[in-house]
């Protein structure tokens, strides 16, 4: 596996693959691998001839007073596992090597942003659209991996690479969870012995949600089930509650009634410390 650091290495390799007549596929990630990060790299290895990684905690999706500085990082661990899972080469730049001083140019999907994470953390989507933009360039992919857990990231990726006509095909992964239904993710790394139970609650008011929608015959108002599956938080104090959401998956519009493709989203805080996402759709 080829480990890169500079621009300039990674377009060499990928320009020599598509000499070779290779296809290329890209899985954009901030490390510390877990079962959900893999997932997204078997699936570019089966469908791509070659699967680059980035692997950049990109500064500019991290808000004042978030966890930047403290954000998990295992290099080596990172590597092996790749390698393990068949990838080709992985990114790995700097901030300096991806954010060249004097840089002005960002690039936001303001709509899809505005609401769901956006509420809580401004301008985070403008961080990540502008990188994966800086990424989509850079590597040039024919396919780009991302996992449904950020469903409003992969949404605001869908609509950027439709409406800056990347000739990218945007590829929805289903969410790894662990045996007891916890949405994976590095953040979970943060969590005590007692915090990881206690975090459960967002996937179970998501489930009942699910379930609600899943066994009643008529149309149902999002605003009873949604008050419904918020009552399971009263009971648990170290975690509160940011949004509880359904909306329409295009859109990301909240929705009156349970209607469509839809889905609902939630974001929890853990001891006013722990930030967690997750998400489930309602149709079958
Ligand atoms: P991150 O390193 O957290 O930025 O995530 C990199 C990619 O992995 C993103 O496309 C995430 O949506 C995806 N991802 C993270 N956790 C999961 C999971 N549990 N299941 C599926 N995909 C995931």
């Amino acid at each position: 596996m080829i480990i890169s650091r500079s621009i300039e290495e990674i377009r060499e390799v990928v320009a020599n693959w598509r000499l070779e007549g290779c296809d290329i596929g890209l899985v954009p990630t901030m490390g510390y691998f877990h079962d959900g990060h893999l997932e997204l790299m078997r699936t570019s290895v089966h469908r791509a001839d070659k699967t680059v990684v980035s692997l950049f905690v990109n500064p500019t999706q991290f808000g004042p007073g978030e966890d930047l500085d403290v954000y998990p990082r295992d290099f080596d661990g990172d590597c092996a596992k790749a390698r393990q899972v068949g990838v080709d080469a992985m990114f790995c730049p700097g901030p300096q090597e991806i954010y060249q001083s004097g840089y002005k140019t960002e690039v936001s999907v303001a709509s899809l942003a505005a609401g769901l994470c956006g509420v809580d953390r401004p301008g985070h989507f403008t961080g990540v659209a502008t990188v994966v933009t800086k990424l989509f360039n850079i590597v040039l992919p024919d396919y780009a991996f991302f996992g449904d857990k950020d469903f409003q990231q992969l949404r605001i990726i869908q609509q950027l690479t439709q409406d800056l006509n990347f000739a990218i095909s945007i590829v929805g992964v289903p969410i790894v969870r662990e045996d007891d239904g916890l949405a994976m993710s590095s953040r979970n790394a943060y969590l005590s012995e007692s915090e990881r139970q206690e975090v459960l609650v967002l996937y179970k008011a998501l489930q009942l949600i699910r379930q609600r929608v899943f066994e009643s015959k008529g149309t149902i108002d999002t605003d009873d089930l949604i008050k419904t599956a918020a009552a399971l938080f009263d009971k648990n104090n170290s975690c509160s509650l940011e949004y509880l959401s359904i909306v329409d998956e295009q859109s990301l519009q909240g929705l009156s009634k349970v209607w469509g493709r839809c889905r609902a989203l939630g974001a929890i805080r853990v001891n006013q410390r722990i930030r967690l996402i997750d998400n489930m759709a309602l149709y079958r």
